[in-house]
């Protein structure tokens, strides 16, 4: 049995947390994997290292005077190894690295920097081998990973060391050059490593327990989750709640290889276990996310029903202009095209043109729709879930513009107003969850 356990920058953020981490992962003699980001924010005015790290490429580029930046991001890595009172040499590490600053430095490697130093640290304290992270990950120059050297190395370097570390976040091309994947990624590096290993476990250690019912900026002290399908993860993720890296769950999802969410300041609290199907019968709704800016092209056209190829015509329009569309309400002789607002702000005005042009229809356009997922696995084949739903914004006033659910009646998607969205989640959680 093997786990990999990934922990977040702000698991990484000193050398307390470095204890913390010290005492989960050795209290598991399964954890033998660790994949480590960046040393991350201290206190809300803190900056991660990562974002210090793209500042000095900025400064770099651009010839600024860089000194101060790079004696913040020294002495970061200087003073945790010095309060965890280890004698690991981090400064030729950071003596290397400021020799090879230069105007031309590749952004992915001097940006990488932050996960290879934090590893560093994080293995010597551990008493685990450092793995770098560009002799594992391989990916080809279109930038999709190469399964099967990955899996090749990543075996490898397990069967040799037993116990690694493993900087998040970067990879390689086949040159060797370093591949930084987007943003959050060590995410990702934490679960290809346990597909790789066919790990019975992938942890990922930040600093909340869990996946939350609601965002906790409009509702107060939300119920974390405590099981969540893939399936269900990824409706509420699409519609912003921000839990994981968006690329993470494909590797372990196509194993069955379950993730367990949770907390490096409080590891006693079980988390969130995400897996590919759940017997957990005992919320109805798993959870609410929603996001704000969307428009909605109302297209109403006498008889459209009897017209054959109406609404193909329609959405080939939105196609010629790039736009993905999110959903498509409709009536008999009406439809409703519902997009994101940032997907169209270049080019609406062009598109109702067109649509009407084409499709002699009358066309019109509502900027202000807001649209919020009540999401759950056990709604399916359950009467009386919109019955509820309805009563509760019914009694608050709020009126549902469009309703949308589709047929594995995972969620339910309902369209406010912008100025009505908050109430909509709070409302909707202390109908359906609290
Ligand atoms: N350190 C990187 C970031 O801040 C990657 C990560 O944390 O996963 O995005």
């Amino acid at each position: 049995m093997l786990v990999v356990t990934k922990f977040g920058g702000s698991s990484l953020s000193c050398a307390t947390q470095f204890e913390k981490v010290k005492n989960i992962v050795l209290s598991d003699p399964k954890r033998k994997i660790v994949v480590v980001s960046a040393l991350g924010k201290r206190n809300s005015s803190d900056t991660k290292i990562t974002d210090l790290l793209y500042i000095l490429h900025a400064h770099l580029k651009y010839s600024v005077p860089y000194q101060d930046i790079w004696e913040m991001i020294e002495s970061r890595f200087l003073g945790v190894r010095d309060e965890l009172g280890i004698d690991y040499p981090i400064d030729e590490d950071l003596n290397k690295l400021h020799n090879e600053l230069n105007k031309n430095i590749s952004q992915d490697y001097l940006v990488s920097r932050g996960e290879y130093l934090t590893a560093k640290l994080m293995s010597n304290y551990l008493g685990y081998s450092f793995c770098d992270a560009k002799d594992l990950l391989k990916y080809n120059y279109d930038g999709l990973l190469d399964e099967d050297e990955t899996e090749k190395n990543v075996k490898y370097a397990f069967s040799l060391h037993g116990s690694i570390v493993v900087p998040g976040f970067y990879g390689s091309y086949p040159n060797g050059s370093v591949r930084l994947l987007s943003r959050g990624g060590s995410d990702v590096t934490g679960s290809i490593l346990a597909k790789c290993l066919n790990a019975s476990l992938y942890e990922n250690w930040t600093d909340v327990s869990g996946i939350l019912a609601a965002d906790p900026r409009i509702v107060e002290n939300p119920k974390a989750i405590k099981e969540i399908t893939y399936a269900e993860l990824r409706e509420l993720s699409y519609m912003g709640a921000s839990v994981l890296h968006e690329e993470t769950v494909f590797p372990v999802q196509s194993l069955n290889i379950p993730i367990n969410l949770k907390n490096t300041n409080d590891p006693l609290n079980p988390g969130t276990i995400i897996k590919n199907e759940s017997n957990d019968t005992s919320d109805l709704i798993t959870g609410i996310a929603g996001r704000k800016d969307f428009v909605s092209f109302d297209i109403s056209k006498d008889h459209m029903s009897g017209e054959v190829g109406f609404l193909r015509k329609a959405l080939s329009i939105f196609e010629k202009y790039n736009v993905s569309i999110e959903h498509v309400p409709s009536g008999i002789d009406s439809f409703s095209v519902v997009v994101p607002l940032d997907s169209v702000e270049k080019c609406q005005y062009e598109l109702v043109t067109e649509l009407k042009r084409e499709l002699g229809a009358d066309v019109t356009m509502d900027t202000n729709i807001a649209l919020v997922a009540v999401v759950g696995r056990n709604m399916a084949k359950r009467s009386g879930v919109c019955g509820t739903i309805f009563q509760n914004l019914g009694k608050e006033n709020i009126n549902v513009r469009l309703l949308a659910q589709g047929p594995s009646e995972l969620n339910i998607i309902i369209g406010v107003a912008r100025e009505d969205y908050e109430k909509t989640i709070k409302t909707l959680y202390k109908g359906l969850i609290a």
